[in-house]
């Protein structure tokens, strides 16, 4: 019988900086790989002018659903609420304090939609070289899992205003016992799901007594779980030394929000480029959409020049079709970003290369639409 092809919703939040011309470098990718016949699904591209230029304008990143904006409401975080995945560029601009924009836009998305896992997956492809010497392809290949919804970014904390003499400021940590429970399990759960079976658990747990020592503690109980999964713990200052010393050591890793995010700059820049990281903000019960984006930031410095690497975004859409099950198309725009980084050598010169952002867009599509 003739099933209709089902057809993905996606929302496309460019951002600022070069977000919006890497997103739409991967919109135009995706577009071929719906047109592929090896790929039975269509796309459909919603876009959202969400960016620090609409704060600029109206005081918001994200309008109110109560909003009438031409005539429609629901327009704010419910639209996102009927999306299948969000595609999502950066945020931050000089002229926007950065804790503003941060939390007016990217973690104000994250957090209501429970995204409370995000993976960042690292690794040398071949044609991209390490700065580490004699590291290449097959010794480095991690996934690092952060905890996506608490710990340090809880948001909780205040300031004193005591006269600037007796100024003081908190930053409260919380971790709970339900959320370390549920990241845990998942990251156990992607460790058995990859050859290794290799889970390494961050903390700083000498020095920080309370919310380290009980993500420890829930670390080990939840391994009992997970028998086949084989397990060990780091500081995280340790952590950094083993990245750089014995990457080959390493496979699935599980840190809180703020020593993965540290450690998966450095894991991206260990691989080559931040230009080349993905990053998947998931929520595993898939009761929300799930958020794709490349973890490197606005770049200002090179907006409009054509040298954004758009490859991060390309390697999060992969990620977005995998999340969504079509496993093929995903597989097919893997291997055409190994083509372009090794075969034809068309890579931005973050990367050593010579071509544009458009040049690296056009080579994908020529070897999707020739493959299919
Ligand atoms: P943000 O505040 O938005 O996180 P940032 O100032 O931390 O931005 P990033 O955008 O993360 O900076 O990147 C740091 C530098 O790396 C940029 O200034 C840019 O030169 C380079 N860079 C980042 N992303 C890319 C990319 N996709 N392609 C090429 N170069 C990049
Ligand atoms: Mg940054």
């Amino acid at each position: 019988p003739h099933q209709p092809k089902p057809t993905y919703k996606i929302a496309c939040i460019g951002g600022d900086g070069i977000g919006p011309e890497v997103i739409s470098a991967g919109v135009e990718v995706l577009r071929a790989i719906c047109a592929s016949p090896r790929c039975g699904f269509d796309l459909e591209f919603h876009e959202y002018d969400w960016s620090s230029d609409r704060y600029l304008r109206t005081g918001r990143y994200i309008p109110d659903d109560d909003d009438d904006l031409e005539g429609r409401k629901d327009q704010g975080l419910n639209s996102l609420k009927e999306k299948d995945a969000i595609l999502f560029g950066s945020v931050g601009t000089p002229s926007v304090p950065d804790h503003i924009s941060l939390w007016g836009l990217r973690l104000s998305i994250c957090q209501p939609l429970q995204m409370y896992a995000n993976v960042r997956p690292s690794k040398i492809l071949p044609g991209i070289s390490s700065p580490l010497s004699g590291v290449t392809v097959g010794d480095l290949d991690w996934l690092i899992i952060r905890e996506n919804s608490e710990g340090e970014y809880s948001g909780h904390g205040g300031r004193s205003h005591l006269g600037q003499d007796h100024e003081v400021a908190t930053e409260v940590s919380i971790f709970t016992r339900s959320s370390l429970l549920r990241i845990m399990r998942f990251a156990f759960s992607q460790a058995s799901l990859r050859p290794r079976k290799l889970l390494t658990v961050v903390t700083k747990s000498n020095a920080q007594r309370n919310g380290m020592v009980l993500w420890d503690q829930v670390a080990s109980e939840v391994s009992t779980e997970f028998p086949d999964v084989r397990w060990d713990r780091m500081l995280v200052d340790a952590m950094t030394v083993r990245m750089v010393r014995d990457p080959a050591s390493l496979d699935t890793i599980v840190a809180t929000n703020l020593h993965a995010d540290i450690l998966s700059d450095l894991a991206a820049a260990l691989s080559g480029s931040i230009g080349i990281a993905p990053t998947a903000n998931l929520d595993p019960t898939r009761r929300n959409p799930s958020m794709f984006e490349p973890i490197h930031g606005s770049a200002t410095d090179i907006v409009g020049k054509g040298l954004a690497n758009p490859v991060g975004t390309f390697w999060s859409s992969a990620m977005m079709l995998d999340w969504l099950g079509e496993t093929r198309a995903s597989q097919l725009l893997l291997q055409a970003i190994r083509h372009c980084c090794q075969e034809v050598n068309v890579k931005t010169p973050d990367v050593g290369g010579s071509s544009t952002t458009g040049q690296v867009t056009q080579a994908m599509i020529r070897y999707i639409t020739s493959n299919d």
